[in-house]
């Protein structure tokens, strides 16, 4: 895709600090890193989001997300990892093309805050199943 900046990256157009990359993905340095060792996954074909790829295309792309993480981890020896995925807008997207984030942690005041401390449920048990169930009729 012409006007997608990681589109440009895969095709060399513009520069990037390579970390892997096979047939079908490529992983980089996150130019804004929240933590040292912030790493981009993208598939090379242009999908603006998950809601775009197809199985093989997942599976194709995570099957790297081992090796990457390992890697940092090996490497920075973080006390933890936290791997982010936007989609659209609302859920902070700003870059159009798939991307899989990988975010080590080193401490609480590392800049990352991706916890959430839900106390009780927003639902009653009978409410979740009926949720289920809804989802289950688009798989
Ligand atoms: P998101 O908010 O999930 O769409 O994340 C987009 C990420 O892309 C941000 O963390 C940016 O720092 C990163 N980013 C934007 N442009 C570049 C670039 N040219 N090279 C590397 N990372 C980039
Ligand atoms: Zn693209």
């Amino acid at each position: 895709m012409t006007d997608c900046i990681f589109c440009k990256i895969i095709d060399g157009t513009i520069p990037s600090t390579k970390v892997y990359e096979d047939e079908h993905v490529l992983a980089f340095m996150d130019i804004l890193p929240v933590t040292k060792g912030h790493v981009l996954l993208v598939p090379k074909t242009h999908r603006e989001n998950l809601y775009e790829m197809n199985e093989e295309e997942a599976a194709r792309l995570f099957a790297a997300a081992p090796k990457i993480a390992n890697a940092i981890k090996a490497e920075f020896k973080p006390a933890g990892m936290n791997l982010l995925q936007n989609n659209e807008a609302f859920a902070g997207q700003a870059v159009f093309h798939f991307h899989l984030h990988f975010i080590p942690r080193y401490d609480e005041t590392d800049g990352f805050q991706p916890t959430f401390d839900t106390k009780e449920s927003l639902f009653p048990a009978a409410t979740l199943t009926e949720i289920a169930a809804g989802i289950r009729k688009h798989i």
